[in-house]
């Protein structure tokens, strides 16, 4: 008998058309894997009516060979995107009982699509973390482990629940957001496939607000393929979103198979950190020698103000952090923790509803926009970004993509990193240049460490060129050969 939560997304939908089982067995085998392995954490909500009722319906759509592109394909939904009538958490406790009463138009697209919903995934409170700790919920555990050890490690952040359910089996893949890095680090941390597209690509409503001008919506896929599948559901312009791109969306999974001959992929030469550990160099120049044996022509490139961007960012998502997050108030939704006036009303729900990383931020956020610090802090980040993108379309002057890993480090353990907020963000040290600049970059796993867990390198492209993204991430993919399983222990 097949086992059905092994399959990739690809080979399920394939399956499902050919009628070799149906959607509810496949929904059903991948409920019963959710069901076993609870201790993960993965999941804030568990909608296994919900995931048959759809796939009965795929499987009637299937019977009669109608449907759309992933027609009974069961999937998983990290918990910032709104689905109507399913609780919505964000990871926090400030929404309290949140239902909200309309659907994301990326979460829309998918069921338009035909995918089966199989619950709502942890992630790092209002999507602000790099390890799923910040989790009003609790942390996520990575499946995979140490070799020889049994520490807990965590899968990365903020979509880790997204990343730890795709890779421990229990959906065929996933969707995440990604502000600074909270698709592809998680991805690298978890042996998975995951890209952020260019910004605008995918539609922001129904997606609760984290820092507006970064986030990004995108899948977290086993395969490029199946990212790529993913990706082409749910981007498209959306009218209910201002910052939404009225462009056609591309094939992007015919690009999978394009050839780089001819290609040009840049090596940042500021990407090359101090205290690196060799390894990450190592893999870094084996996947630029992939590329080459692959027609590539390397050229090295430099992004001079690659150093500023983590301190840019880390003023800019704070910023709209504090302005977006002022609306839980505890008038109008939410959880209310009521004081003695309206005042001390505000200040027991905001202190009481919202965990200490995103206390952190808001104090942070409102002070760089305070008036006297505003051009200090604010207006010299939006100018260092205006730089971070210069560098991008200088570099675009003599190569089509980059090449670069996508973190600094495999998987920490957990509680290894969390009492030092400056060395959790430096996580993001190479994720967070495409959001300041708004463009596209996949994480591909590439190889495993000496300690056995799995890194990925990052492919970086110019604006609405997913598809290159796409091209050399299969290239990657396919020299890589990456088949390894995080031990089955949970
Ligand atoms: N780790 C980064 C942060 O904490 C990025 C988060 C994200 O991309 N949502 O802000």
């Amino acid at each position: 008998m097949t086992d059905f939560t092994k399959l990739s997304l690809s080979e399920a939908v394939a399956g499902l058309r050919s009628k070799q089982f149906s959607s509810r067995e496949l929904t059903a085998a991948h409920l019963e894997a959710m069901e076993a392995a609870r201790s993960l954490n993965a999941f804030l909500l568990e909608t296994p009516e919900k995931a048959l009722a759809m796939a009965d319906a795929a499987d009637a759509k299937l019977a009669k060979s109608e449907g759309g592109i992933l027609e009974g394909a069961p999937i998983g939904i990290k918990d910032l995107f709104c689905v109507n009538g399913v609780k919505t958490t964000a990871g926090s406790k400030i929404l309290g009982e949140f239902i909200p009463p309309y659907e994301s138009t990326v979460t829309g697209n998918l069921w338009a699509d035909g995918a089966v919903m199989l619950g709502k995934l942890n992630m790092d409170e209002f999507a602000m973390g790099s390890s799923n700790e910040n989790s009003a919920f609790g942390p996520v555990i990575n499946p995979w482990q140490r070799d020889g050890s049994n520490t807990a490690l965590v899968p990365g952040g903020s979509s880790g629940g997204s990343t730890s359910a795709v890779a421990a089996d229990l959906c065929l893949a996933a969707i995440g957001t990604d502000t600074g890095g909270s698709i592809r680090q998680p991805a690298a941390f978890t042996g998975l496939v995951g890209i952020k597209p260019t910004y605008g690509r995918c539609s922001r409503y129904g997606v609760v607000a984290f820092a507006s001008s970064l986030d990004q919506a995108g899948p977290i896929a086993k395969t490029v393929t199946d990212a790529a599948l993913m990706l082409g559901s749910m981007c498209g312009y959306d009218p209910k979103d201002s910052t939404s791109l009225d462009v056609k969306t591309p094939d992007f999974v015919a690009a999978c198979t394009r050839s780089l001959k001819g290609l040009r992929i840049g090596i940042p030469k500021e990407y090359r950190m101090d205290g690196m550990p060799s390894e990450i160099e190592t893999l870094w120049e084996q996947g630029t020698q992939w590329l080459r044996d692959a027609g590539c022509e390397i050229v090295d490139v430099s992004l001079p103000h690659t150093k500023y961007a983590l301190p840019a960012y880390y003023i800019i998502a704070p910023a709209e952090a504090s302005s977006n997050l002022a609306r839980y108030d505890g008038m109008r939704y939410g959880t209310r923790v009521d004081g003695a006036d309206l005042n001390s009303t505000y200040e027991r729900t905001r202190a009481e509803g919202f965990g200490e990383e995103v206390r952190r931020r808001i104090m942070i956020g409102t002070y760089v926009l305070s008036a006297g610090f505003y051009d200090a802090y604010y207006i010299r980040a939006q100018k260092v970004r205006a730089r971070i993108a210069e560098d991008f379309r200088n570099a675009w002057e003599v190569c089509d993509a980059l090449l670069t890993p996508t973190t600094p480090s495999a998987a920490f353990g957990i509680g290894e990193v969390s009492d030092d907020p400056v060395q959790m963000y430096l996580n993001d040290v190479f994720t967070v240049t495409a959001n300041l600049a708004g463009l596209p970059g996949i994480s591909i796993p590439a190889a495993l460490d000496h300690q056995g867990l799995p890194l990925g390198l990052q492919v970086i492209g110019k604006a609405l060129d997913e598809e290159t993204c796409f091209a050399v991430g299969a290239t990657i993919e396919r020299a890589a050969e990456f088949n390894a399983k995080p031990t089955h222990w949970w």
